[in-house]
């Protein structure tokens, strides 16, 4: 019997989400959350999808809550909470663990098996994502750990990118300062971006390879990407995820001389500059929430400070649209995801509103009509298709993890 599954992991610095698929059928047996790591009241929450007693897909949840020291301890509670559903990591169906990885830098451009110099080299990238890399590492190493002999792949959030061309890449900055500190745009939710314009391809029955397409992941993090044929041309993140657009917490893009300002100015340091930009700006600077239904509910009672953060946000978005229209020249469709972009009809009425000229326009009812599947919101005919299209990271990741350890080409 050949093993079929693969557990995917998603160690953040305070959390570890994970997925257990099984990848003859895509299917997803098992999904969890461990909270609030390193503090009294951590949480764990898991899910097992198809049960044994739920076959038709009805779901089983089991949450406990009580100190979880350390990521060492929370991917055992995990592997602990598998094992009572009889998925344990010792299970000979498992095919091996995927790991999302945020920085690959410019060496990590495709999903790769972890060894010794993987992690080495993952580590040495720390300083350019000094949040998420660590992070990442101490799952990676504590899931090598509880099962040292399998197969473990990295699946980077900056890969998509890395068929940027130079011209996209590179910052106009001084050529050798930028090589030695390794500062150019990388960019980010590359698993997503691919799966998304991949998917948004597959909807207009096209080939990705004869489709040009515009993604936008709109989350609490957000970016957009031009991707042509198949192949990233440009992203709206940076060197690290505070470019671009305007997020929940992140500003996005603004004049760099800001930050020389609040600190020769306001007295701020580095440090101070770097957490209002990344966890006190964006929505929630502007208008105190970065949750899109709480601001579009204030805006509705004609809350002035939402209705101006909406503005900012729809304004941005609206930028770099017609800019990367400009990089492709011709876009066959744009393509909005995660939670904001699946969600919110608002936003993806006003980041369109006035580009008829070209040739973009959704339709009002099918923009707000309900769906979980992808799907266009386009007016029928329309010369650029607009698509809503929910992105699967998790998917994604096991794809590539699969494919990569057996062989076996995923096409999804
Ligand atoms: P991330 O993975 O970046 O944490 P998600 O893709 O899950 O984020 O998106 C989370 C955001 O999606 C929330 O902060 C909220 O603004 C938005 N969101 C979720 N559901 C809805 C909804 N029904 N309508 C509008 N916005 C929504």
């Amino acid at each position: 019997m050949t093993a079929t599954r693969v557990l995917v992991l998603n160690t953040g610095s305070s959390s570890v989400k994970y997925q257990l698929l099984d990848m003859s059928d895509r299917s997803r047996l098992a999904v969890g959350l461990v909270e609030r790591i390193g503090e009294r009241n951590g949480r764990i929450r898991h899910t097992l999808v198809h049960g044994p007693d739920g076959p038709d897909g009805s779901a089983r949840t089991r949450e406990s809550t009580g100190p979880v020291p350390d990521h060492g301890a929370a991917l055992e509670a995990v592997a602990e909470e598998l094992s009572r559903d009889g998925l344990g990591l010792d299970s000979p169906d498992l095919a091996a663990i995927g790991h999302r990885v945020v920085h690959g830098g410019k060496r990590f451009t495709e999903p790769t098996l972890i060894d010794t110099a993987v992690v080495d080299e993952i580590e040495r990238l720390s300083p350019v994502a000094p949040l998420h890399n660590p992070a990442n590492l101490t799952g990676i190493r504590t899931a090598q750990k509880l099962r040292p002999d399998l197969p473990q792949v990295a699946v980077f959030d900056t890969a998509f990118h890395a068929t940027m061309p130079e011209a996209a890449a590179r910052y106009a900055i001084d050529v050798e300062t930028a090589d030695r500190h390794r500062v150019r745009r990388y960019g980010f939710h590359g698993t997503s971006h691919a799966f998304v314009s991949r998917a948004a391809a597959e909807l207009l029955g096209r080939e990705p390879s004869e489709v040009n397409v515009i993604v936008l992941h709109l989350g609490n993090g957000a970016s957009a990407s031009a991707v042509r044929g198949g192949r990233c041309v440009e992203t709206s993140m940076g060197l690290t995820p505070l470019e671009g657009l305007v997020m929940g917490t992140r500003s996005g893009d603004l004049d760099p001389a800001v930050v020389f300002h609040l600190m020769r100015v306001g007295g701020m340091t580095a440090d101070e500059v770097d957490e209002l930009l990344n966890k006190r700006s964006g929505l929630v600077g502007l208008c105190g929430d970065n949750d899109m239904r709480e601001i579009r509910r204030r805006v509705d009672e004609g809350d002035e400070a939402a209705a101006l953060a909406f503005d900012i946000y729809v304004h941005r978005l609206r930028k770099y649209i017609g800019a990367y229209y400009a990089v492709l020249g011709t876009v066959d469709v744009v393509a909005f995801t995660a939670g904001v972009g699946e969600n919110s009809a608002p936003v993806r009425a006003a980041a369109l509103a006035g580009l008829e000229g070209l040739g973009l326009a959704v339709d009002e009812e099918l923009n707000r009509a309900p769906g979980d599947g992808p799907r266009l919101i386009s007016p029928p005919g329309a010369p650029v298709a607009v698509a809503v299209v929910p992105t699967d990271e998790e998917l994604e990741i096991a794809a590539r993890t699969y494919e990569l350890v057996t062989g076996v080409r995923q096409t999804l």
